[in-house]
């Protein structure tokens, strides 16, 4: 029996002893690949004896100073080496503790950055439905998954939504890309104007959306007109990246292949690699010029906001993640893997569609291929294909999305970085089977 308060309550969750490189064994000696690095967390792979020094050293020298009395070298070369890596415009570093508190900082700040800069009247969120940034009251809301907020709606602030990319469901048959991204980009421009031209702080976006499509990029160009739509009425864009950031989709940063720079962006998970919790809020200039030269502090904070020995971690993560070839082969084995899902479950008449970018892929379930109908919520084939894919040794991610409020099943995966073709394939043949048993 359990005293910890899991997720799920209920499953006897096998007990994870060791892991190494893509594998975790559990307590009975059984060895699962982990083709979803958790949930997208673990980017350079298990038990990396390059990171466990980088913590012992750091620890060694001191594990914790409280971040309104000191810093220290292993934050300030983290910060130092996250703005370097980050195209021009994001010049500034806040540390955290994962993907939630990024979120909630970076609303905070550019809420604050309104009020700096003489704006205060400036109230309103706008993000998009079916996303995910978080599960603390200020992320959820920004949030757009109508199922994980359903109870907590009565308590959750007020937030705006428009529509995601979402590309395969609903790009018009007589619409190209250029059109439809115009469309969605006309959608926020409404919004904002009914909300007030200049009543907006901040459009929130994830680039590739993750755990709550599935590994959905935007089309061609979106990013680009709605950076313009923000910049013409003086919103920010927050972009956030906990999922898809930090070399997930082949580039450190996703939005990096968007052709666009955001004022504030969030990423965690891969950041520290699972090898300890940890998150950071990229800024632009003007944001923290704003606060400098107003009320002289950020008017945030949390006890382990910094921690030295989760700067180191991440650090050492870092520096491996962006060792030559490292991104190249996040490329090349999201290719194969894209392929030989397409491969394998390509014609299956469940598969409605297989995506991604770089290791982050996803596998949407569909009732028919034609309409595109999801399955039964009831079947809750989802949580079948857990089942299964454990069953046969293989860690994947599967959701039962919320497409304008009915569930679709879907499938995440996001294998670490360092992944070989043999094991990319070993993920493809079990997930291929556990779908099958799931499915029939
Ligand atoms: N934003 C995004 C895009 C995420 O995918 C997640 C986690 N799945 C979060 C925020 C929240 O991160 P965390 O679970 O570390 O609080």
């Amino acid at each position: 029996m359990t005293r910890i308060l899991h997720r799920s309550i209920g499953p006897d969750l096998p007990r994870a002893v060791s892991g190494q490189g893509v594998y975790i064994t559990d307590a009975a000696g059984r060895r699962y690949i982990d083709g979803s690095g958790g949930a997208a967390v673990t980017s350079i792979g298990h038990g990396n004896a390059e990171v466990l020094e980088a913590m012992r050293a750091q620890m060694d020298r001191i594990a914790y100073a409280h971040t309104s009395f000191f810093t220290t070298d292993a934050a300030e070369s983290l910060a130092d080496r996250l703005v370097e890596l980050a195209p021009e415009g994001l010049d500034y570093v806040y540390l955290v503790s994962g993907g939630s508190e990024a979120v909630e900082a970076a609303l905070k700040m550019a809420r604050q950055y309104c009020v700096e800069i003489g704006q205060p009247q400036r109230r309103h969120i706008i993000a998009r439905r079916q996303s995910y940034h978080g599960n603390t009251i200020g992320a959820l809301a920004t949030g757009g998954n109508a199922w994980r907020r359903a109870q907590f709606q009565p308590i959750l602030p007020e937030t705006h939504h428009v529509s995601p990319c979402y590309a395969w469901r609903d790009q018009r048959p007589d619409e190209t890309a250029q059109d439809y991204a115009a469309r969605l980009a006309q959608e926020l421009e409404d919004k904002i104007l009914e909300l007030g031209a200049d009543q907006v702080i901040a459009f929130v976006a994830e680039p590739v959306v993750g755990a709550t499509l599935g590994a959905v990029p935007a089309v061609e160009g979106y990013f680009r007109r709605i950076r313009e739509v923000c910049d013409r009425y003086g919103v920010l864009l927050i972009l956030d990246e906990v999922m898809c950031g930090m070399g997930r989709t082949g580039t450190i940063f996703a939005h990096e292949q968007e052709g666009v720079v955001p004022d504030i962006v969030t990423v965690a998970k891969g950041l520290g690699g699972g090898y300890q919790p940890i998150g950071a809020v990229l800024l632009s200039a003007k944001i923290y010029d704003a606060f400098r030269d107003g009320s002289g502090l950020f008017q945030h904070g949390h006890t382990y906001i910094g921690h030295p020995v989760a700067a180191a971690a991440a650090g050492k993560v870092v520096e491996i993640m962006t060792r030559p070839g490292m991104m190249d082969n996040v490329q090349a084995m999201g290719l194969r893997l894209r392929e030989g899902l397409k491969a394998a479950l390509g014609e299956h008449p469940n598969i409605g569609d297989i995506r991604g970018r770089g290791l982050f892929c996803g596998v949407e379930l569909v009732a028919d291929r034609d309409s595109k109908q999801p399955l039964d919520p009831g079947l809750k084939t989802h949580a079948k294909i857990k089942r299964e894919a454990m069953a046969r040794g293989l860690m994947c991610y599967p959701m039962g999305g919320t497409i304008d409020g009915i569930r679709g099943d879907h499938v995440l995966l996001a294998p670490p970085y360092i992944i070989q073709p043999d094991e990319v394939d070993q993920i493809v043949d079990r997930l291929a089977a556990a779908i099958r048993a799931a499915v029939g």
